[in-house]
């Protein structure tokens, strides 16, 4: 498992120095940082990029087994609409919900490794913890899987593939037996073409 350090040798922007919240149960230490948005949250159209502005504000709580992190990110959604594939963007709050364990302990306060733990639990380490996977795993579980750039896009027209958004439009009826009032309504000011429109229905 990598360790609380990234490759670069700084500190990775997920990680949260604990150190100044008690271990008496009950004890709180809010927590609010802007940091950058972890890789991998995407979900078919929906992603938060990488590196984007991440919005934390989230509270730490003692409790008996360790510590309970809840509180909320705010995060730029970046997405393709479903119905007309017009990129699209919003500022999505997503709440989070976390319990991280005191690693087990002996009498000694030596670290056991009984190896019968919670594997889901992420650990507190070093008294620090890594809010990168409770991030992605709430974030991830936020993004539509249908995102839509206005709640009642018309999506796209089947005959030209043009977005309807802002351009409603239809195409002219190209069954011959109709081309006679076409051309009436097109051009209302010129003459009928020769016949009587009335003789195609
Ligand atoms: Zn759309
Ligand atoms: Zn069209």
């Amino acid at each position: 498992m990598a360790g609380p350090r990234s490759a670069a040798g700084g500190v990775k922007a997920t990680i949260v120095d604990v150190s100044r919240l008690s271990r008496q149960p009950g004890s709180m230490l809010p927590v609010a940082k802007e940091l950058p948005a972890p890789a991998d949250m995407v979900v078919a159209l929906a992603r938060v990029p990488e590196g984007s502005p991440l919005d934390l504000d989230i509270t730490l709580e003692s409790v008996m087994e360790g510590i309970w992190v809840s509180g909320i990110a705010d995060v730029e959604v970046l997405a393709e609409c479903s119905r007309c594939l017009e990129e699209t963007s919003w500022s999505e709050s997503v709440a989070l919900e976390q319990m991280y364990r005191y690693p087990a302990t002996d009498a000694r306060g030596a670290i056991i490794e009984s190896g019968d733990e919670d594997e889901d639990t992420p650990v507190v380490v070093d008294d620090t913890i890594d809010l990168e996977e409770t991030l992605r795993d709430a974030i991830v579980l936020a993004l539509p899987l249908a995102p839509l750039c206005s709640p009642d896009c018309a999506g796209i027209c089947v005959e030209c593939g043009e977005r309807l958004e802002g351009n409603p439009h239809n195409h002219p009826v190209t069954d011959p037996r109709w081309s006679a009032l076409e051309s009436l309504l097109s051009d209302p000011g010129q003459n009928p073409p020769e016949g009587d429109p009335d003789s195609v229905r």
